[in-house]
């Protein structure tokens, strides 16, 4: 007679394995790479130190822009930030900010929060040792400080990218990760279109938005016009919805910038 087959239970799982050593060997290091990958690649993944990525505000919503300061992209969001009164959050790289000093200075003077993105967003640093990553942090925190008076504590790993040696050295230098819950892909050449499509499509009240203002230092040759073209409907969407647009220093119970006096006691 046809017997349905019994589904396994765990003990069954556990005997099978027991009785394969390889199999368990496999299973066992099959998991810890999914776990490992998921670790490094999710930007919202905690398992190396805790990473922000929504604010306890569900009536509001903080849009961050990363890579910059860029001036043909970082000006233009600027310009139209201010035009609807909106304050959001920029995550500068080094390089970007040694380069556009008076951008920095521009992006906090007009009220927007300023976040460390690492020095020069190089991909291979996910491999980086923590010395590596604790001169990727102080280099930009220094640069930063010295365009704009303020030393940031916000850290957003490049591509969200993180790593057990980068989290020592971000938790050392007393920064906090911020990641995202929703990015709107912009970095890969797509239009205004889909780029306002994504963001209306997943937000929710309490989000981290992610958009890009900025190029890589590698990325030269690329653009983020799509990402200025979208963004007054991606605002003006986010306000038909009730949602206030927050810097992320009015949104985190914690302040978002070292005391100078943290600054001094470093030797400047
Ligand atoms: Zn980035």
């Amino acid at each position: 007679m046809f017997e349905f087959p019994r589904i396994p239970t765990p003990l069954d799982i556990g005997r099978t394995l027991a009785g394969h050593p390889w199999l368990a060997a496999a299973g066992a290091l099959g998991g810890g790479t999914a776990f490992l990958g998921y670790s490094v690649l999710y930007s919202g993944s905690q398992v190396f130190a805790p990473v922000i990525k929504r604010i306890k505000d569900r009536r509001a919503v903080a849009l961050t822009f990363d890579d910059g300061p860029t001036p043909a992209f970082t000006g233009p969001v600027l310009d139209i930030l201010a035009r609807r009164n909106v304050r959001a959050t920029f995550f500068l790289i080094g390089r970007n900010a040694r380069t556009n000093p008076d951008m920095v200075a521009r992006i906090v003077a007009e009220g927007h929060t300023v976040g460390n993105h690492s020095w020069d967003h190089d991909h291979r640093g996910a491999f980086g040792s923590r010395s590596y990553w604790a001169a990727q942090l102080e280099r930009t925190s220094r640069i930063l400080f010295d365009a704009s008076g303020k030393s940031p504590v916000l850290f957003r790993a490049p591509m969200g990218f993180k790593t057990f040696s980068q989290a020592r050295a971000v938790q050392r230098a007393g920064l906090r990760f911020v990641a995202w819950r929703v990015r709107a892909w912009d970095t890969l050449s797509i239009s205004a279109r889909t780029i306002t499509r994504i963001m209306k499509n997943r937000v929710r009240g309490g989000d981290i938005l992610t958009l890009h203002d900025g190029l890589e230092p590698a990325r030269r040759h690329c653009s983020q016009e799509q990402t200025v073209r979208a963004l007054p409907q991606i605002i003006e969407y986010l306000r038909d919805r009730g949602y206030r647009c927050v810097p992320l220093e009015a949104a985190l119970d914690f302040p978002v910038y070292e005391s100078t006096q943290g600054i001094s006691g470093k030797g400047g």
